[in-house]
């Protein structure tokens, strides 16, 4: 039997039914991805690790030992997350040899609950880009059609759930990367409260914005992967104090009661049809089942996009400074003098678009600038926090689509970064506004292209979301 098609939930009932072993189901996602290595979902497998692993926690479940959910399960993490002693790269040829020193916090959680990594996603180079063509190694093409794009820039984490290269992945979400791609994918994608999960030993992006969360087949499925990610951790200084909770709590399995907004702004103009209609669907849905629709508008929300490429290019410009060959990442030899070492060092090892969002974060932090661009766009932020707050003073929840098409061919929007910003349009004001949103898969286009709505909550309100998903998640083959 295939068992790698199962949600995490199924099989870890399996697992301790004892009709599968740990090392029967890693053997098989390691199978998987031997088959599917056109996918270019893995930067790198670690085959050897993640079999002790499952040996480890096969020895356990035979000595009858209570074990978290997740124990025996192969899953994939984004390579922009430490796992001590394995590689990093961050789709980089500026750290293609780096090996991490230490591990993030959530990979300690990771292993705490006993779960088989078996290997690191592509991803676009440093998480900048909506499409993983930005990553110096590989593109990574879209399961379902691969003349297609996966999203990005987690389109190797999503494409890998969604081709069961694993059971979930961990992906990270400055403005879209982690629910994008999961549209695309046809996958559940996951980004928490801004400070519910640890950000410690994660490569930074853009600080205030980053988040990681789960990409995984069920909305179930992604409430558990919460448990184990969220939590307080005092090596961060942004992480949240909130009080642990029991994601896998949330469900009520039904929606009575619930207020769903719906913002006009999110079904305007650059909306594909078919995309709209999926989501229109889904309201219907919701009101049959009982919830109150409201319609609302926020005019200020779509100048999230500008805002957010000021803010997350600042950051990221001074973010990367850290990567100058001297400190992290390859050298060159050839250098005349220090000023030169730093300036080859640096030309040599970004791709193209992380040097755009370098010089664009230098430039609207600069003298001269500073007032028109980011001080404007810090006043822009404060504007769409009011914005939410208000909103969600009339809704618990809004429905939105999570991007504004399905996935676009390899190559389409390469040459055009504004088109490709685009695709952010209805992510990025939940970063921004540091509230947590979830993307579900709801229908495919005709094309056979996976459409995405996206569900945005209060902060630490995930577990109305995980609620209100699940309650169309699992329905969905009634549908
Ligand atoms: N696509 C967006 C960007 O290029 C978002 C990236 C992300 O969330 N890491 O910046």
């Amino acid at each position: 039997m295939d068992y790698t098609k199962l949600s995490i939930l199924e099989v870890a009932k399996l697992l301790r039914e004892k009709k599968v072993t740990s090392e029967e189901l890693t053997k098989q996602v390691l199978e998987n991805i031997k088959q599917k290595e056109n996918l270019h979902a893995l930067n790198f497998v670690c085959e050897e690790y993640a079999l002790n692993k499952a040996k480890e926690v096969d020895k356990l479940f035979s000595e009858n030992k209570e074990l978290p959910l997740l124990a025996g399960i192969p899953i994939t993490i984004k390579d922009n997350i430490n796992i001590k002693g394995l590689k990093t790269t961050c789709s980089s040829k500026f750290l293609s040899n780096f090996v991490a020193p230490y591990s993030a916090t959530i990979i300690e959680n990771l292993e705490k609950n006993y779960a088989v990594i078996v290997g690191k996603n592509n991803m676009d180079e440093f998480a900048m880009g909506s499409s993983t063509e930005n990553s110096a190694f590989f593109t990574t093409p879209n399961p379902h059609n691969t003349e297609y794009v996966s999203g990005g820039s987690s389109g190797g984490s999503a494409c890998a759930v969604a081709a069961n290269l694993g059971f979930a992945s961990v992906g990270t979400d400055t403005g879209g990367s982690v629910r994008q791609p999961a549209s695309l994918c046809g996958v559940v994608g996951l980004k928490p409260t801004y400070g519910l999960v640890s950000r410690y030993g994660i490569v930074a992006f853009a600080s205030s914005l980053d988040q990681a969360g789960p990409l995984t087949k069920t909305v179930k499925d992604s409430a558990l992967m919460l448990n184990v990610l969220s939590g307080y951790d005092e090596k961060e200084e942004t992480s949240s104090k909130h009080i642990k909770e029991d994601y896998m709590q949330s469900f009520k399995g039904n929606v009575k009661g619930i207020k769903i907004g719906i913002v006009k702004e999110f079904f305007g103009e650059g909306l594909n049809e078919e995309v709209k209609n999926a989501i229109l669907k889904v309201k219907d849905f919701y009101e049959s089942k009982g919830a109150e629709i409201v319609e609302l508008s926020m005019p200020f929300v779509l100048s999230a996009l500008a805002c957010y490429y000021v803010l997350s290019s600042a950051e990221a410009a001074s973010n990367l400074s850290r990567f100058d060959g001297v400190k992290y990442g390859v050298s060159v030899s050839d250098a005349k003098n220090i000023n030169d070492l730093y300036l080859k060092n640096r030309s040599q090892g970004f791709g193209k678009e992380v040097k755009r969002r370098i010089m664009l974060g230098n430039y609207v932090l600069s003298s001269g600038y500073y007032d028109a661009y980011y001080k404007k766009a810090k006043k822009v932020q404060r504007k769409l926090v009011e914005e939410f707050n208000e909103v969600f003073e009339k809704c618990d929840v809004l429905l939105t689509p999570t991007s504004p098409s399905t996935a676009f061919k390899i190559g389409e929007k390469s040459n055009n970064p504004l088109s490709m910003y685009l695709s952010d349009v209805y992510t990025v004001p939940v970063n921004i506004a540091e509230l947590p949103a979830i993307s579900v898969p709801c229908g495919v286009d005709s094309k056979g292209l996976p459409i995405g709505m996206q569900l945005i909550g209060k902060k630490f309100s995930e577990k109305t979301l995980f609620n209100v998903a699940d309650v169309y998640d699992s329905s969905r083959e009634e549908k």
